[in-house]
């Protein structure tokens, strides 16, 4: 299957039929271990899994479904298409892949380089559970240039620490662009100054789609595929792409904590995959239809979109679409934020995203509820912001319901 479309090879790619029984979809594999045909077989199928000897042409295969199954194989060698990437892994959920990557690329005593805000889960496990083992954070946010960044790691001068440049772009809750141009810059900074930092991106609010952050310098490119890639609201999963010598590292851990997905959702992701780009396109058609109409409501004050009447530059350069999450925050704070929240009929409240139902939450009461006050309010992730997650439904509807909590929102009890 090479030289196809990538919307080809997410269909087609990386199977053959005829080695399971003529079946046109890999048939589930629910098993937890796999027979050999000799100890000489198993002896072999080990050396291969542990990188003691090359593999060999009919040799190696399925030992114990922690480290690989037939299904997890599929949804990972797919999920590599469209974001070019030499190798992917699969994980249980999108910390799963985070927190993996950290633990495989960390050391005791190292610098997180990091954009500022981060998704609440990946915050905490930064600023919480990285701190137990002696790792240090450095904040930049979307405004600074690469000089005001260098500024700071000259005055720390810990290069050899600095580890890991970590990106999320663009930014949960407030659709923030970093631009990879600046990141490379820092990166290309660490290293002329002795640190080895790998450049790790979270691209799940734009991601296979409409960015491919390996493209722009990325290192390992990480996704909660519980959002846009699974895409039906009904699984949990992450993933980790990127060089074979990076994601090998990352597979020892995997290997050893056991936080695989497992055989029935590497089978529901394959099946989500064909349909990701159709499903992204149609959400963010959706999401665009919306901006006008948000745009002549009072009762909006500000709208966060990527691209969006900002950062238009950084925008051009690397996104191809700008998604069908939408930051708004309501005129009337925190209280007129939640009469619009509990007015909605047709859009459900709900923390998530990307999935075919449209989902919408209060960010400073629900997923960033565990970053500080203080911090929270250097984000700029403000008691007024609701996130809405468009899904494909049709315009028509979302447009009424929204329009209704719109109104409700400005009536005071
Ligand atoms: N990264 C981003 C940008 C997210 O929005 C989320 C979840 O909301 C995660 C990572 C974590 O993913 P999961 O919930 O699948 O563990």
């Amino acid at each position: 299957m090479e030289n196809v479309h990538p919307q080809t090879g997410i269909i087609d790619g990386f199977y053959n039929p005829a080695d399971y029984n003529g079946a046109v979809k890999m048939p589930l594999h629910h098993t937890s271990t796999y027979t050999f045909e000799s100890a000489e077989q198993a002896a072999a199928f080990f050396e291969i899994s542990q990188g003691k000897r090359a593999p060999e042409p009919g040799v190696g295969g399925f030992i114990y479904s922690r480290l690989n199954t037939p299904n997890l194989q599929l949804a990972e060698n797919r999920l590599t298409i469209y974001d070019g990437a030499e190798m992917g892994l699969l994980f249980e959920s999108g910390m799963a892949a985070i927190s993996a990557t950290c633990l495989a690329l960390l050391q005791p005593g190292d610098i997180i380089v990091h954009t500022e805000p981060l998704y609440g889960g990946t915050d905490h496990f930064f600023r919480d559970m990285l701190a137990h083992w002696g790792v240090r954070l450095m904040g930049f946010g979307p405004g600074e240039t690469f000089e005001q960044i260098a500024d700071r790691l000259d005055k720390n001068g810990e290069y050899e620490r600095m580890a890991m440049v970590y990106v999320e772009t663009p930014s949960n809750p407030l659709n923030t662009l970093i631009d990879f141009e600046v990141v490379q810059q820092v990166r290309n900074h660490i290293h002329s100054q002795g640190g080895a930092a790998v450049v790790v991106a979270d691209n799940t609010y734009l991601g296979p789609i409409f960015q491919q952050p390996l493209k722009h310098g990325a290192d390992v490119v990480v996704y909660s595929c519980t959002k846009y890639i699974g895409g039906h609201s009904d699984l949990l999963a992450g993933a980790a792409l990127g060089s074979k010598s990076i994601l090998q590292k990352i597979k020892k851990v995997r290997n050893s904590l056991g936080n695989m997905a497992g055989p029935h959702t590497a089978w529901l992701l394959t099946r989500s995959l064909e349909t990701l780009e159709l499903r992204m396109r149609a959400a963010e058609a959706n999401a665009r239809a919306l901006l006008g109409f948000f745009e002549k409501q009072h009762a909006v004050e500000t709208i966060h979109y990527p691209g969006y009447k900002r950062q238009t530059d950084i925008y051009q350069k690397q996104c191809s679409g700008s998604g069908a999450t939408i930051g708004i925050e309501i005129r009337g704070g925190q209280e007129a934020a939640f009469r619009f929240l509990n007015a909605l009929k047709l859009v459900r409240l709900a923390v998530s995203l990307g999935g075919t139902e449209s989902l919408a939450t209060h960010p400073a009461t629900t997923t960033h509820s565990n970053v500080p006050e203080n911090v929270r309010a250097h984000y700029g992730i403000h008691d007024n912001l609701v996130r809405l997650s468009i899904g494909i439904e049709h315009e028509s509807d979302l447009l009424a319901d929204l329009e209704h909590a719109l109104k409700k929102s400005q009536q005071y009890a």
